[in-house]
Order: C-alpha cells, then sequence, then structure tokens
C-alpha cells in the first residue's frame, strides 16, 4: 500500500489541518478541492488538484493518476442556518458530491474512505453527553445531508466491500498552534470567529441567537474541540480502516459543554477586549444542547484530545485571527 491519501475539501479549515497531520505521519495528502470556499494558501504539505466532487470524471481521473490508499472526505456545504434557507445545494454538494466520489472510488478501485461527519446528525437529545448510539433525528438539513451520507456509505460497504468510517465532530475550534492556517469562512456565521472579530475591532457586535433555552445562562450549549485534535483522529482512523478494521462512527469532541455566553466571557479573557453582544431570535434549527461523549474514540481508537481547554482553543485561534487579518 502506498502512503498517499486523496484529501477532498483538503483546503478548507479541518482538512487543512488534516493534512498537516498526515504529512507529519509520512503521507502525502493530495487535496481536491474547488476552491470555493478553500484557501489556496492553505494546501501547504501535498499537490492540489482544482476540482469539483460533484464532477465524477474528473475526480475518477485524478484518482487514477495518485492511487491512493485512500480517501479523506471533507468537501461539503457546512452552514446549518444556510441549509435552511438553500436546501438544494446542501443536498446537491452533500448528498449528490459524495455519490459522484463514491461513484468514481468505485471505477478507480479504491476502498477505503473516512467521511468527515458531524453531531448535527443527532438533532435534539435530553441527554447530558451523547454517544454514538443515539438515534439520528437532525433537526436541520446540513444534518440531514450528514446521516443521509453516513447511511449510504454502510450500504456501499455491505453491498461492495468498501471500509468506511464517520466522524462525527461536535464544534471544531482553535486553528494550528503553528499559526500556519486557521479558520477563515467568507461569509463567516461561526460564533468563535465572530468573536474574535469583534475583539479585533472588525465588526461592532455579535448576536446571540436565542436566550431563553434552558441552560444555566439561557443560550446554547456546544462541545467545542481543537482542530488539530480532529486531525489526530482522522489519521488514526484512517490508519485502523487500512489495516482492514471497518467501524460505522465515532464521535469526537471535548466531553465539555459551554453555552454562547461562556465563549463571549472567554473570549474576552484571552483577547483582553470587551465584546459586544446582541440578543436576538433562536435561529431556526439549531439543537439546544450538543455535547460529546468521546469515550468510544478513546477506547478504540485511543484518541484523547490534547488541546481541547477553552483557553487553548481560542488563544490558538487569536494567534491565527490577529496574523490572518490584522497584520499589515
Ligand atoms: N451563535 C450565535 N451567534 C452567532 C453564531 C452562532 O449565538 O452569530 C450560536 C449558535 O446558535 C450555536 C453556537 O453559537 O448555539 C455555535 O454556532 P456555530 O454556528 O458556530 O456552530 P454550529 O453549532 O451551528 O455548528
Amino acid at each position: 500500500m502506498n502512503n498517499i491519501v486523496l484529501v477532498t475539501g483538503g483546503a478548507g479549515y479541518i482538512g487543512s489541518h488534516t493534512c498537516k497531520r498526515l504529512e507529519k505521519e509520512g503521507y502525502l495528502p493530495v487535496v481536491y478541492d474547488h476552491l470555493s470556499t478553500g484557501h489556496a494558501d492553505f494546501v501547504k504539505w501535498g499537490p492540489l488538484e482544482q476540482g469539483d466532487i460533484l464532477d465524477s470524471d474528473r475526480l475518477t481521473r485524478v484518482l487514477a493518476k495518485y492511487n491512493p490508499a485512500a480517501v479523506i472526505h471533507f468537501a461539503a456545504s457546512a452552514y446549518v442556518g444556510e441549509s435552511v434557507s438553500d436546501p438544494s445545494s446542501y443536498y446537491r454538494n452533500n448528498v449528490t458530491g459524495t455519490l459522484s466520489l463514491l461513484q468514481a472510488m468505485r471505477s478507480a478501485e479504491i476502498g477505503n474512505i473516512v467521511f468527515s461527519s458531524s453531531c448535527a446528525v443527532y438533532g435534539i437529545s435530553s441527554e447530558n453527553t451523547i454517544k454514538e448510539e443515539h438515534p439520528l433525528v437532525p433537526v436541520n438539513p446540513y444534518g440531514r445531508t450528514k446521516s443521509i451520507v453516513e447511511h449510504m456509505l454502510r450500504d456501499f460497504a455491505y453491498a461492495y466491500g468498501i471500509r468506511t468510517v464517520s466522524l462525527r465532530y461536535f464544534n471544531a475550534a482553535g486553528a494550528d498552534p503553528d499559526g500556519e492556517i486557521g479558520e477563515h469562512h467568507d461569509p463567516e456565521t461561526h460564533l468563535i470567529p465572530l468573536l474574535l472579530d469583534v475583539a479585533a475591532g472588525r465588526v461592532d457586535h455579535v448576536d446571540i441567537y436565542g436566550n431563553d433555552y434552558s441552560s444555566e445562562d439561557g443560550t446554547c450549549v456546544r462541545d467545542y474541540v481543537h482542530v488539530s485534535d480532529l486531525a489526530d483522529a482522522h489519521v488514526m482512523a484512517m490508519d485502523k480502516l487500512m489495516s482492514g478494521i471497518s467501524s460505522p462512527c465515532y464521535n469526537l469532541g471535548s466531553g465539555q459543554g459551554h453555552t454562547v455566553l461562556q465563549l463571549v466571557r472567554a473570549v474576552e479573557r484571552v483577547t483582553g477586549a470587551k465584546v459586544t453582544v446582541r440578543p436576538t431570535p433562536r435561529r431556526v434549527g439549531d439543537p439546544p444542547r450538543l455535547v460529546c461523549d468521546p469515550s468510544r474514540a478513546l477506547a478504540e481508537l485511543g484518541w484523547k484530545p490534547k488541546h481541547s481547554s477553552l483557553e487553548e482553543m481560542l488563544k490558538h485561534a487569536w494567534l491565527w485571527h490577529r496574523k490572518r487579518f490584522l497584520s499589515p
């Protein structure tokens, strides 16, 4: 088996951190990305093949060119709010796009795929922490596309013998500790970079979506996990797949829940800046609480989040944010 890994969406936030980790572990990450949301300057650890996952012919040619040992599939549309207002593009990119990738993989006889899934597959939970066995009842189109793809992968595994693993991550946060890459979406809708934008003086406030949830301060609870810890988990899960062991899915999160207002205070502590917020109505499609039970990944992959304290994630994110957006 060779050391080449095709990384769809490898010019994006989690994809680029995973490429850095792959290279460190002796793999050659080949990035397949159409660069509509990813960044060419995030591709530093292997070649870039520019293309759309919907273009199955191009994918087949790229797979034939490199004959990768595995595919790690990040390429997807990933805004919960946008998925509610424009579900068509989510079903097209995430579901049809993955089908196109799987068809190309079958043509090229590539049998290992790590899929970037999400805790959005769970929907609303009354559990304090969520295990993988929790029912999948997503409450927004983004989560539904991820759930559909997970089913599709299991069907392909059964029928065609491919090996798959789905990684359901909670809220990716932070940035490369060396400051080489980080989070940069356009438009930005995610909480932490928006709070940092306010701290940096780039925008004047952040809307808080709902303050009447049943959490301690009324705002939504999420489990934030360092993007470099997620990158580690991808390589560990891929190594396991390539050793011939297929597992359906793993939750990846820190196991700690933080409210939106706790994030605001933590950003103020780390940046030393005052962050102005404005309460607004709930965002459609937001589950009130999503906190991970990561014990399966701990037990079966030997994965342990190393950088996922709130302070460390925000410190790395702030370092990156200033470098990217405030440097002359
Ligand atoms: N959030 C918010 N204001 C914003 C963006 C996000 O209050 O401008 C809240 C959102 O309702 C959720 C949490 O912050 O409870 C994390 O949202 P994000 O969009 O970062 O990730 P998601 O959990 O939707 O994947």
